[in-house]
């Protein structure tokens, strides 16, 4: 059986990960979420288990000694990262799965995936980005100011990934998305394998079967 994908949605701070992995996931009910782990605070309408595994810094700090994390980063004052088994699992189950996570942690995982799929997120410019991160307007203002410094530097990134989408409008956004997993399934990699299986029992000479 195929492995199933590992697709890396990421981008910039403010850029809408979160809202367009929302809106595709809710399309694709097939495709798998990890849920991450955390330490910062649910926000009001967070449920543990579904939005994140929130953490103390202890607990998740064990998960790092443990080595039960695919990848972590620290941002903005908090750990986030990316639960490890449930992902080699689902992948194993030739089940695709998808991570919404910062740039960093895409980077990380990037080492030890290279063959997952990695989709950069960009805002249709950086004054709406400007916008996206103010207009949240859950954040205090020394939030607001750090989140911003730290998307131009993520904005930087881009040369890392395989797939640059641009956020201009959810549905078309998640479309697009839609048509790179298909195309990456699509991909004659995925079919070698066991297309020359297949061939080899169908030829009885490779076998030494022939008379
Ligand atoms: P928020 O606090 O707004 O939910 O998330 C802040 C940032 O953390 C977002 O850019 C989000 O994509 C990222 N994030 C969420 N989960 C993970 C994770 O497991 N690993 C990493 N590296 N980043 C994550």
């Amino acid at each position: 059986m195929n492995k199933g994908l590992l697709i890396v949605l990421s981008g910039p701070s403010g850029v809408g990960k979160g809202t367009v992995c929302t809106e595709l996931r809710r399309r694709h009910p097939e495709l798998i979420y990890s849920v991450s782990a955390t330490t910062r605070s649910p926000r009001e309408g967070e449920r543990d288990g579904v939005n994140y595994f929130f953490k103390t810094r202890e607990h998740f700090q064990h998960m790092i000694a443990t080595d039960a994390l695919l990848e972590y980063a620290e941002y903005v004052g908090n750990y986030y990262g990316t639960p490890r088994e449930f992902v080699e699992k689902t992948l194993a189950e030739g089940k695709d799965i998808i991570l919404e996570i910062e740039v960093q942690g895409a980077l990380k995982v990037k080492e030890k995936f290279p063959e997952g799929v990695f989709v950069f997120l960009l805002p249709p410019s950086l004054n709406e980005l400007k916008q996206r991160i103010v207009g949240r307007g859950t954040e205090t203002q020394a939030t607001i100011d750090h989140r911003l410094s730290v998307a131009v530097e993520e904005m930087n990134l881009l040369y890392h990934y395989d797939y640059a989408v641009v956020n201009d409008q959810i549905d078309s956004a998640c479309s697009r998305i839609a048509s790179i997993i298909t195309a990456e399934h699509c991909k004659r990699e995925r079919f070698l394998h066991e297309l020359f299986r297949e061939l080899q029992e169908l030829t009885p000479a490779q076998n030494g079967t022939e008379r």
